[in-house]
């Protein structure tokens, strides 16, 4: 019998496999490899940086459910390690007088219990003199949070808990042996091999090739598409108090162009949504072509209208993977077992997209949930 090296391997260390390796560690010897010299490169440093409150999901899915608790989670986090962030609150703004869309929005917050406040013209006004809307829903309890320095703490609290994080290191692939799970690597010093007994796939926009890898069939999958997402930073004094947000696209494919205000006080605005015709990372680009400006400054302007184009400068973009297409109604995360009759624990973690930052924490918890032995 093979000698075990460690009892879990996470692939991925963006916000996710951080998150689901700093709640392991409670209990289990765990190993977290990234590919990159750093931790979080990839989507989990291009998103909004935004604590939603959980108002926008399919009832009972995984993504409102683990929203709302990864949202306390978050708060309290934040506090007891010190990440920076800040409960700035939301408003979600409509163009027109009793609007469906927001009605709707404001009976689930308050079937969830969310926070809430309704906000006529004047109001709105008083909240926010340079927004130009009918109505609005306040949502106090949505914020900011710097994530950079939130993975910093994640990574941190692992490590303390005995995990080992390695840097440089790729997942080729993992065929079953005697033990568990081999699982070949690719490190900065060249090829190395394990044993351990659990696999947790948390690779974010290569998860459907992690999962080829380690033998899972796309068939077994959903479908994966890449929607891309770009933003604009505006050149100016902050005008807002709150985040703004439009009222989100159809089928939730994107939250709508918004503003958000990081911790220093900057906004920036977006993300658009493009769907792409690759499903293949090594072909993406993050460019953001000029011409887009003017696309942006009418979408922000429905809402700002004191915007000048000149004040929007290309900022970065980020590649959401989606499970679902515009036309289609929203997909939830897809975190679950494949692992089947008589081989080890397998996990596997697709379409992590928003509100994936926000709910990181409880998907940890559900991850270490899902592990427990099966009756
Ligand atoms: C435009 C945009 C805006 C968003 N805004 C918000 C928001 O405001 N609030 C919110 O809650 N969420 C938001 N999100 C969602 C959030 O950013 C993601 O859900 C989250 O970052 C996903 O993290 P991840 O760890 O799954 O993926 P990633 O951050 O992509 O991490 C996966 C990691 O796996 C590594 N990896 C892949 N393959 C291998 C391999 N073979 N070997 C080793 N390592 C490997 C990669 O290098 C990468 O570092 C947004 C997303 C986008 C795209």
């Amino acid at each position: 019998m093979s000698s075990v090296d460690f009892d879990i391997c996470v692939i991925g260390g963006g916000v996710i496999g951080l998150a689901i390796a700093a709640n392991l560690a409670k209990s289990s010897s765990v190993l977290l490899v990234e590919q990159h010299d750093a931790f979080g490169t990839e989507t989990s440093s291009r998103n909004s940086e935004v604590i939603h409150a959980g108002l926008y999901y399919t009832p009972n899915s995984l993504k409102e459910s683990l929203c709302l608790a990864g949202r306390e989670a978050l708060y309290t986090f934040c506090q007891q390690h010190d990440v920076p962030h800040q409960m700035i609150g939301k408003l979600i703004v409509a163009p027109d007088q009793d609007s469906p869309r927001l009605e709707a929005l404001f009976q689930k917050a308050l079937m969830l219990d969310i926070p809430i406040e309704r906000l006529d013209q004047h109001a709105l006004h008083e909240h926010e003199p340079n927004v130009s809307a009918c109505e609005a829903l306040f949502s106090p309890r949505s914020g900011i949070i710097d994530s950079h320095i939130y993975m910093l703490r994640l990574a941190q609290e692992a490590e303390r808990l005995g995990a080992t994080l390695t840097k440089y290191t790729k997942f080729d692939k993992a065929s079953v042996n005697d033990s568990g799970w081999q699982v070949e690597l690719t490190t900065s010093d060249g090829p190395y091999s394990l044993n351990c007994t659990t696999l947790i796939n948390a690779a974010g926009l290569h998860a459907h090739d992690v999962a080829l890898r380690c033998g899972t069939s796309l068939n077994d999958l959903p479908l994966l598409s890449f929607c891309r997402g770009r933003y604009f930073s505006y050149q100016g004094t902050n005008p807002f108090n709150h985040l703004i947000y439009p009222l989100p696209e159809a089928n939730l494919t994107g939250l709508g162009i918004h503003a958000t205000i990081d911790l220093g006080g900057q906004v920036r605005f977006g993300p658009d949504t493009e769907y792409l015709s690759t499903t293949n990372p090594a072909h993406l680009s993050y460019e953001i072509p000029s011409h887009l400006k003017l696309h942006f400054a009418k979408a922000i302007q429905g809402y700002f209208p004191k915007l000048q184009v000149e004040q929007l400068n290309p900022a970065y973009a980020g590649i959401r993977p989606k499970l679902h297409l515009a036309s289609e109604i929203a997909a939830d995360f897809h975190i679950a077992r494949h692992d089947r009759k008589n081989t080890p624990p397998l996990l596997h973690l697709v379409g992590i997209e928003s509100p994936g930052l926000t709910s990181s924490l409880a998907i940890g918890q559900y991850v270490t949930e899902l592990l427990l032995p099966k009756n």
